[in-house]
């Protein structure tokens, strides 16, 4: 029998910096650009919906940015979060590689989203920001973001897709326990969401009309700033400590990883845990970086790579993406998380010049591999993460045909306590 083995850090091992690979990357990326003039977006139209400390971090290409005191603080009350070692998964796999999993469904709303809603929750409220607008999928952002604006006296205006917002109430009652306000997209309180309804009577919304509503309500009112959960640059900043925490704990294991995995929704938590080994990539070219996606919402594996809108109305900025289209209305799947037309701008590039990986998974697949990983190691995952564990299934079977010695680590992205109807 293989041991059951747990890497903890104390509080006071957690990293002090968050890791932004820019400094790192022998190129540079292409910038936003401005939808109606198509030129790079000027910095006086960001700062209208974005606080300038988020700003600065977006654009800063400083190798470490310092987390904020009032952010560790807060992070102490769930992080660092553990990597385990899934024995019991190797075994009943029979393969002669090892898994370690990074578990971020600790953290109080569940997910790992809590690493940069409370960061911008702070960034916001040390300018004066009384209430964060965004949109959620399932919830998961939303519940998170509100929880994160509470502890630093603010409120929360969420625009939540409307087919979650019906089918799985859960997580809108988490939004309103923290204060928070959540309303069905398509809306009827902005101008996006009544067209919306009118033109397309498109009633079960998807994550690109709900984030031009927030958009849309954000530009009426000085108070307000938006918050994006994924996607941007300063977003993936946050998520390294995710990688970061990793390292370390490897290196106490006496641990080396030759493939790191996660899922991909916007490339938040798929970021956060690759982009620390990215440099150990560019020199050595050995440790494997995978997204893990859904076949039904495929942007990293059959979209175009090109410039493109953040939202379905075309208010965000033009990105420089793999996308669907942003008018792309993906299969209502379990994975709700994942179901965003476009990827982040870092994810996109470096898989363009074949840094990283990216695999597709059908639905069955992920919530076979759910199903097994509950049963055998006792946590029960979100259908996102299922993603990212259906990937390390295929890679520790790959060792076992070949007998390679792999050492797999996947970030366990989040819980699926609040997703017991999907294994239903
Ligand atoms: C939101 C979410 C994801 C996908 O978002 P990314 O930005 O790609 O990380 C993955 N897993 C869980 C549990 C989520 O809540």
């Amino acid at each position: 029998m293989r041991k059951r083995i747990r890497i903890e850090l104390k509080p006071e091992e957690m990293p002090k910096q968050w890791y932004n690979v820019k400094a790192d990357l022998p190129f540079k990326l292409d910038p936003p650009l401005d939808p109606e003039t198509n030129e790079p977006i000027s910095g006086e139209k960001l700062a209208r919906i974005f606080p300038l400390g988020v700003l600065e971090q977006e654009v800063s290409t400083d190798r470490f940015i310092s987390i904020p005191e009032e952010v560790l603080d807060e992070y102490v009350v769930f992080r660092p979060t553990p990597l385990i070692r899934a024995t019991k998964l190797e075994e009943i796999l029979e393969t002669p590689a090892k898994i370690y999993y990074k578990y971020e469904g600790v953290s109080p709303t569940g997910s790992h989203k809590t690493n940069t809603a409370l960061a911008q929750a702070y960034l916001n409220a040390r300018e004066g920001v009384k209430t964060l607008v965004t949109e959620t999928g399932a919830g998961q952002w939303g519940s998170a973001l509100a929880y994160a604006a509470s502890k630093f006296g603010m409120t929360v205006k969420a625009f939540m897709v409307r087919a979650s917002y019906e089918s799985k109430p859960m997580r809108k009652y988490m939004i309103t326990l923290f204060g928070g306000d959540v309303v069905a997209s398509p809306s009827e309180e902005t101008a996006s969401g009544r067209k919306f309804l009118q033109d397309n009577g498109n009633y079960s919304g998807s994550l690109g009309i709900a984030i031009s509503e927030a958009i849309d309500r954000v530009l009426e009112s000085n108070s307000t700033k938006y918050s994006l959960g994924s996607v941007l640059d300063h977003v993936l900043l946050h998520q390294t400590i995710i990688g970061l925490e990793i390292r370390k704990q490897l290196e106490l294991a006496d641990e080396k990883a030759s493939i790191v995995i996660g899922c991909h929704g916007g490339g938040s938590n798929f970021g956060g845990t690759v982009l620390p080994f990215v440099v150990e990539r560019l020199e050595e070219e050995k440790v494997r970086l995978i997204a893990a996606e859904p076949t039904a919402c495929p942007t990293l594996t059959r979209g175009e790579y090109r410039y493109d809108s953040g939202d379905s109305a075309g208010f965000t900025p033009l990105l420089k993406m793999y996308t669907l289209g942003r008018e792309f209305i993906p299969p209502s799947i379990h994975a709700g998380g994942l179901r965003y037309h476009g990827a982040s701008p870092l994810v996109s590039r470096l898989l363009s010049e074949g840094i990283i990986e990216a695999q597709a998974f059908e639905q069955e697949e992920i919530m076979k591999a759910g199903r097994l990983f509950a049963s055998v190691e006792g946590i029960i995952p979100a259908p996102e993460s299922s993603h990212a564990i259906a990937a390390t299934i295929r890679e520790a079977e790959d060792a076992r045909q070949k007998n390679t010695k792999e050492t797999i680590v996947f970030t366990l992205s989040g819980h699926g306590l609040l997703d017991l109807a999907a294994y239903g």
